[in-house]
């Protein structure tokens, strides 16, 4: 059935550009989800986005779901966020030197998340998870790391492991170019599974520098931790000697003004040793941060021996950026995010429900996703038993209708405070034929 608002499948310029892309960079990307290879076609190449909209080099204009994967939480070209950078840039764009802009982007931090005492400013959520471990190894004096099934981290070495789950597995390197050194003393465990946790600390006791975990996983579809893990985690490190290391560059200042961390630990009264964070604290710029307790921090190069540097961190742009987004983040943006994340989510689902589509709708906070199977999705090994086909015939449909989803099943959706209501009615009107196409999908 044709949708009468239907675009075009073809887009002529994103695939010329597309096709250029693949002579002079690997794969036509510079980072591989954006190349559809999950759900096929042409990747989109975008222009500009304003609000809940992008549009494309085609002159199309598409609801984004995608959000840039996380950081655009005021929505594309928030006239603060624009003006901030605008007034930035006039300055000078890196100095090399400190500044202003760092100490207040570390304040605002500081002042929103309570076990943040100190906090270092890097460029990327890969390079606040890298600095974390090593800074984990340096305080501790030890060599090994739990990290758990489909939690992604970024592409560190040590943390692309993921092999397979049981007690205590020892991780093998998920790509070449990583070594089994590297990747040898990563410990992969299932997800919300704390016996696996006690049990690789029996097995390993008195050499586990941290357990790392996203604070709620996003990256194997939204996936939240259950009710105790987190705290469970917490204890079980403090109990070992080993620092608990929560990854909130997804979850931190998206999921609540304080992030994860406020959505449950600071409630139950407990709290990570070490955080990081990224995307919505830059901005849509490259600033991203770790933090935590200051006896731990205090082992970072100057004030201590663990070294950790970058010619960009603190950018001035960058934590212009990150300050006038965070500062626009006020109680009624995440309220407004909230509201318009059930709003949506509970659309998706009701049409999928419509078509006898078997589904399960998993949120944390404002991230959702849905997952094509009929179980409660607790971790990796029951995500990957989706009907990911039918994601795909769903994923092409919403396109079509311009309406841009994560093109993976294994993504959080991500909503804006700008998305009004007639990006909810564009969403609600590219539904049903979504639905059935979902419907109609063979594996
Ligand atoms: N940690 C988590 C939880 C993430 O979701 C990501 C990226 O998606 C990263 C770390 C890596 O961040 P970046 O892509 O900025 O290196």
């Amino acid at each position: 059935m044709t949708n009468p608002k239907s675009y075009p499948y073809e887009a002529p310029q994103s695939q010329s550009l597309f096709d250029r892309a693949s002579v002079v960079t690997p794969g036509g990307v510079n980072s591989p989800v954006r190349a559809f290879r999950a759900v096929g076609g042409t990747p989109r190449f975008m222009v500009s986005g304003t609000g809940p909209y992008l549009t494309d080099e085609d002159g199309r204009e598409y609801v984004d779901l995608v959000c840039s994967w996380g950081p655009m939480i005021l929505g594309h070209a928030h006239p603060a966020v624009v003006e901030a950078v605008q007034r930035a840039v006039a300055l000078g764009t890196s100095f090399g030197t400190p500044g202003r802009g760092e100490v207040e982007l570390a304040e605002e931090i500081v002042e929103r998340i309570a076990p943040v005492e100190q906090v270092r400013l890097v460029s990327s959520g890969t390079e606040a998870t890298m600095s974390a471990i090593r800074l984990a190894r340096g305080f501790t004096g030890r060599a090994k790391v739990v990290k758990f099934a489909g939690c992604y981290h970024g592409h560190v070495d040590a943390l692309l492991a993921a092999a397979g789950s049981g007690v205590a597995t020892f991780g093998l390197p998920d790509t070449p170019g990583v070594t089994g050194a590297q990747a040898g003393d990563t410990i992969v465990l299932p997800y919300n599974d704390l016996d696996a946790v006690r049990a690789a600390f029996a097995a390993h006791s008195g050499e586990i520098a941290c357990v790392i975990t996203e604070a709620s996983p996003g990256n194997m579809g939204v996936v939240p931790p259950l009710p105790g893990f987190n705290k469970g985690l917490s204890e079980l490190c403090a109990a070992n000697g080993a620092l608990f290391v929560s990854d909130e560059v997804m979850t931190g200042f998206r999921t609540s003004k304080a992030g994860w961390y406020g959505v449950e630990a600071a409630r139950e009264g407990w709290a990570p040793d070490l955080l990081t964070f990224g995307k919505v604290m830059g901005g849509g710029f490259p600033a991203a941060a770790f933090g935590g307790r200051a006896d731990v921090m205090g082992h970072l190069a100057p004030a201590g021996p663990v070294y950790q540097a970058g010619t960009l961190s603190g950018n001035p742009i960058a934590t212009a950026a990150g300050l006038a987004q965070l500062r626009h983040c006020t109680d009624e943006v995440y309220a407004k995010v909230d509201a318009v994340s059930a709003e949506i989510s509970g659309l998706v689902s009701a049409a999928l429900a419509k078509e006898g589509v078997a589904h399960r709708l998993q949120t944390a906070s404002n991230m959702f996703s849905v997952f094509f199977l009929d179980e409660a999705v607790t971790d990796y090994e029951v995500a990957k038993r989706q009907e990911s086909f039918r994601f795909t015939a769903f994923f092409q449909s919403m396109l079509s209708q311009g309406v841009y989803l994560p093109p993976s099943a294994f993504e959080s959706w991500f909503v804006s405070a700008a998305h009004d209501e007639r990006a909810v009615e564009l969403i609600a009107a590219a539904l049903p034929a979504a639905a059935r196409a979902a419907a109609e999908a063979r594996a």
